[in-house]
């Protein structure tokens, strides 16, 4: 697909000068009829607005009638009219009977939740469109394969305090919340989720216990908020926690881990930015999947969080079918990078319950890193890894360069299979690999 052309618009990067609002923009006085407006209000309504195409106004009259442009760009209306029910989905959607089964007998955590935002971009006759894939669940979601585990990870076993992961010496992941936006079905932590009524619960007592166990650890220089999805916390709730992991003075800097800004650009609002801005150092990892979310909407959402000053990096999950192609990743990690977002992890599926139909081989993992490096920016390359199950942490994956060795010389060979000599006479990389080949 061109990233040229996603949703019929041209992708160019957003202009930062501040926009003129259309004339026909009824409900927001023009400013030549607001004397008295503050000048920070006046910068606030003159600032770049969350662009909106005909098809998704057309979109959203269709399956949400009353609704106006301000309803779309408003986080919360998106937030309340998420799509969480068998009803809700086959008003928008031509569902299979697969989907349709699927989703009326699911119990437990992982629920289907999808904003109206998300829903427009994905295909409404076809369960084989990515994102859709993503999504709505389907029968595939209730096998479960040899090895498949509901915490993969042993992030249970690494837990210090509720809702705080300890596994590496000088990082924490804290677990903010089970809510998000938009659940995904191949989540790492499906069994901890969207699940408000069951085991885990994440409130401002868990967290007070979280902050008294970093001020204790003087080891931990680094927090990673996740959950869920810390960016659908209120903006004061999330400005306390900063505020208060900030104030830690051996913590160096956070970082927040979100699929909001591809799944509801909307919640990247002025006052959100400028909040997060009061507590640099702050980086945020973007969970992306594929470049069909890569809409005017999110590039905004994008620029707004890097005019802030946060560094964006991007972590992807390979899914059969859905981006395990190079092409597709390529136009994804390119895209990324145009928009400011550097291309971070690309993490193999983690074996959780029911993720058999989304899970590659470890190959075409390889396969799609050879495909990009050398090929694309080295800036455009994620760096492609296993989480280990059982809690082994992140395992770097690489194709491997080593040809073997001739006397002083390294074997190597480049992106295009040649093989190139490199003067290395005190080394021994290579030696086996020429043992090996020789026996
Ligand atoms: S947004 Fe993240 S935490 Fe939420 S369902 Fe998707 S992968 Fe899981």
């Amino acid at each position: 697909m061109s990233l040229q052309l996603v949703r019929g618009h041209d992708l160019r990067p957003p202009s930062r000068e501040p926009r003129k609002r259309p004339a026909a923009d009824a409900g927001f006085p023009s400013e030549g009829v607001t004397p008295l407006l503050s000048p920070e209000l006046r910068l606030h309504r003159l600032a770049p607005r969350f662009p909106v195409s005909p098809e998704t106004s057309e979109f959203y009259r269709r399956f949400w009638p009353g609704t106006t442009r301000a309803d779309w760009n408003d986080w919360h209306w998106q937030f309340r009219h998420r799509i969480r029910t068998a009803e809700e989905l086959a008003r928008v959607f031509h569902l299979s009977e697969d989907e349709r089964a699927a989703v009326t007998t699911h119990q437990g955590p992982l629920p289907v939740g999808i904003t109206p935002y998300y829903a427009s971009l994905m295909s409404r006759d076809d369960p084989r469109e990515p994102l859709r894939r993503t999504h709505i669940m389907t029968g595939a979601e209730s096998l479960r394969l040899p090895g498949e585990e509901d915490d993969p990870l042993g992030e249970d076993h690494d837990t210090v305090v509720p809702g705080l992961v300890h596994r590496y010496p000088d990082r924490v992941l804290f677990l903010t919340t089970g809510t998000c936006s938009t659940y995904c079905r191949y989540c790492t932590r499906a069994r901890a989720v969207g699940n408000p009524g069951g085991e885990y619960q994440f409130s401002p007592k868990q967290w007070d216990q979280a902050l008294a166990y970093l001020e204790q650890h003087t080891e931990v220089r680094d927090v990673l908020l996740s959950g869920g999805d810390p960016l659908s916390i209120a903006d004061e709730k999330l400005d306390w926690l900063l505020t208060r992991l900030r104030a830690i003075p051996h913590i160096e800097f956070v970082r927040i881990g979100t699929k909001i800004p591809v799944v509801l650009p909307q919640r990247i609002t002025k006052e959100l930015v400028r909040m997060l801005k009061k507590h640099h150092p702050l980086w945020m990892s973007i969970h992306a999947t594929h470049p069909r979310e890569l809409t005017p909407e999110v590039t905004e959402a994008f620029a707004r969080l890097a005019d802030a000053g946060i560094p964006l990096g991007s972590q992807t999950v390979l899914l059969k079918g859905i981006n395990d192609d190079i092409t597709v990743m390529k136009s994804l990690m390119q895209g990324l990078l145009k928009r400011r977002v550097k291309p971070y992890y690309l993490y193999q599926c983690d074996p959780i319950r029911g993720s058999g139909h989304f899970r590659t081989s470890v190959d075409k993992g390889l396969e799609i890193i050879a495909g990009l490096r050398g090929h694309t920016t080295g800036y455009a390359c994620p760096q492609f890894v296993i989480d280990a199950p059982g809690g082994g942490g992140k395992i770097l994956m690489a194709p491997n360069a080593v040809v073997g060795r001739d006397g002083a010389d390294l074997l190597l060979k480049n992106f295009e299979g040649g093989v190139y000599r490199y003067p290395d006479p005190d080394g021994t990389l290579g030696r086996t690999v020429a043992t090996l080949a020789a026996e």
